[in-house]
């Protein structure tokens, strides 16, 4: 990137006799947003840090009203010294690890981020990277003693660590019905009115519907029946996409319906009551399936 003539990274004029950002580690990191900002600006280049790289002041202010549209929203900085917990630099220009000169950057996995919050009390903020070998390697720890750990947190600091937590929590808290044998048995038929053994017979019942998440594409159907809920409210309860959960819901109806219901309503020769009286239990399923369909 550098030049022998000074200019801005971003307009390219010459900053010999203009304000001007001299582009540090520090300044990139006190200001992540913005940083980041310019970073894809001038994608797929990569920054050097070393000191004869610059932004304008006037490109600063357009990258900072880009990333700050309103001033009002832009939060007063002050920040906290937490000796217990440590951080690695808000920085997405180079791997987290230090002292890494490799120029390939990922993203850091959330539960590494998780975990390394929970265990160990150091929190990856949301701009950092890790290279190829080190998100290969998986040796976390080695973070954990890094030299560059800092101490110092600020308000978007707890808005991230707040919302990884959030995340965590709510993830721990979703409805796992790939794995409804560990789940409580109370708790099966509160949600789909049906217990375990009565929910595996409707899966058997249905070959059709059996591959890949085969139980959760079942259980938001029952779900959606009994509870009669907005597919908003489920998508936010199954940690999905509405548009996903739709898909559930009408893979779900399309292989009972052809499926589950003609075995047992009476188009093989089986009479309709005689089906309902030999199994009651399915008989809400059956009236539910028919008049959805
Ligand atoms: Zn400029
Ligand atoms: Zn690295």
């Amino acid at each position: 990137m550098a030049e022998n003539r000074p200019v801005c990274v971003l307009c390219n004029r010459t900053v010999i006799n203009r304000r001007r950002f001299e582009i540090t580690h520090n300044l990139f990191e006190a200001n992540a947003i913005i940083a980041q900002y310019i970073i894809d600006a001038i994608a797929p280049q990569h920054f050097e840090y070393n000191g004869l790289e610059y932004v304008c002041r006037p490109c600063w202010q357009r990258a900072q009203r880009a990333v700050h549209p309103n001033p009002n929203n832009v939060p007063h900085e002050c920040t906290l010294q937490i000796e217990e917990y440590s951080r690695v630099a808000n920085n997405a220009a180079s791997c987290m690890f230090a002292g890494c000169r490799s120029i390939t950057r990922h993203r850091i996995p959330e539960n590494i981020r998780v975990s390394l919050l929970v265990d160990s009390n150091v929190f990856i903020p949301q701009e950092a990277r890790v290279c190829d070998t080190h998100l290969r390697n998986n040796d976390w720890d080695e973070i954990i003693d890094s030299p560059n750990l800092r101490h110092d947190f600020n308000s978007a600091h707890f808005l991230e660590i707040m919302s990884l937590l959030k995340a965590a929590v709510s993830r721990s808290r979703i409805l796992d019905f790939e794995n409804i044998e560990s789940m409580d048995n109370e708790e099966i038929h509160i949600r789909l009115g049906f217990n375990r053994e009565q929910f595996s017979e409707i899966l058997i019942q249905t070959p059709s519907l059996a591959g890949s998440n085969s139980k959760t594409t079942l259980a938001i159907y029952l779900t959606k029946l009994r509870s009669g809920e907005s597919n908003e409210r489920l998508a936010t309860l199954f940690q999905m996409s509405r548009r996903t959960l739709e898909r559930h819901l009408k893979r779900a109806r399309d292989c009972l319906f052809a499926e589950f219901v003609p075995r047992h309503l009476g188009f093989d020769h089986i009479d309709r009551r005689m089906v309902a009286e030999r199994n009651l239990t399915y008989q809400t399923l059956y009236t539910e399936i028919l008049t959805q369909n």
